[in-house]
């Protein structure tokens, strides 16, 4: 689904799928540099960064080890709680290894900071962080995070990967939800 076919649902194309695989291939190409030799491990948060670590994983040269963990400070609603519930860990010691986590979208900031703090007691060589969005006006707490796709305004956003009740997940873009679908 494109965001040209459901124009009611949103105020503003954002990004288009096109746009944001030509980040993504720039960003795998620095990537790819910094981690010349090292073991790499891939850390989705499930479940908004699905599609950015489907294209970005495989824009990777060489074996990539993937895990993911889906952690909840949403529910429906459209404001972060700041309360982080784990749903489902890792299945990967961290013991050792060289982990970049995925992120579809930094907001408040207080789940990454969440998750960071707990991945740094797992004994990981190194933790870095990718996000495909990030929001500075809504940041509440700041968040190192070393590469990032593209600083957006402070809207309610949706598409690839990230939805609005479970709904357009699948849009290929990334557009700004009309208030009136959840007002
Ligand atoms: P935080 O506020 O803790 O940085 O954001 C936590 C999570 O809320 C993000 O990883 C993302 O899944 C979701 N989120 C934050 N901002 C948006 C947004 O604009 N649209 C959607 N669909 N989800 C968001
Ligand atoms: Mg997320
Ligand atoms: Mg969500």
């Amino acid at each position: 689904m494109r965001a040209a076919d459901i124009p009611e649902d949103i105020t503003e194309i954002l990004l288009t799928e096109e746009q944001i695989h030509e980040k993504l291939a720039e960003i795998a190409a620095q990537v790819a540099i910094d981690y010349e030799g090292k073991n790499l491990l891939l850390v989705g948060v499930l479940k908004g960064a699905v599609m950015v670590m489907a294209d970005f994983a495989r824009l990777l040269p060489g074996h990539i080890a993937m895990d993911w963990m889906a952690v909840s400070s949403y529910g429906a609603g459209t404001r972060s709680s700041g309360v982080v519930q784990i749903r489902k860990d890792l299945d990967t010691d961290l013991h050792g290894r060289h982990v970049l986590i995925v992120e579809d979208i930094i907001d408040s900031g207080l789940t990454l900071s969440w998750l960071l703090e707990n991945f740094a007691s797992r004994g990981a060589e190194s933790i870095e962080v990718l996000a495909l969005l990030r929001k500075p006006e809504a940041m509440k707490v700041h968040v190192d995070c070393r590469y990032v796709g593209f600083d957006i305004p402070n809207e309610f956003v949706i598409g690839y990967g990230l939805d609005y009740a479970e709904r357009y997940r699948n849009l290929r873009d990334v557009a700004v939800l009309a208030p009136h679908v959840y007002s």
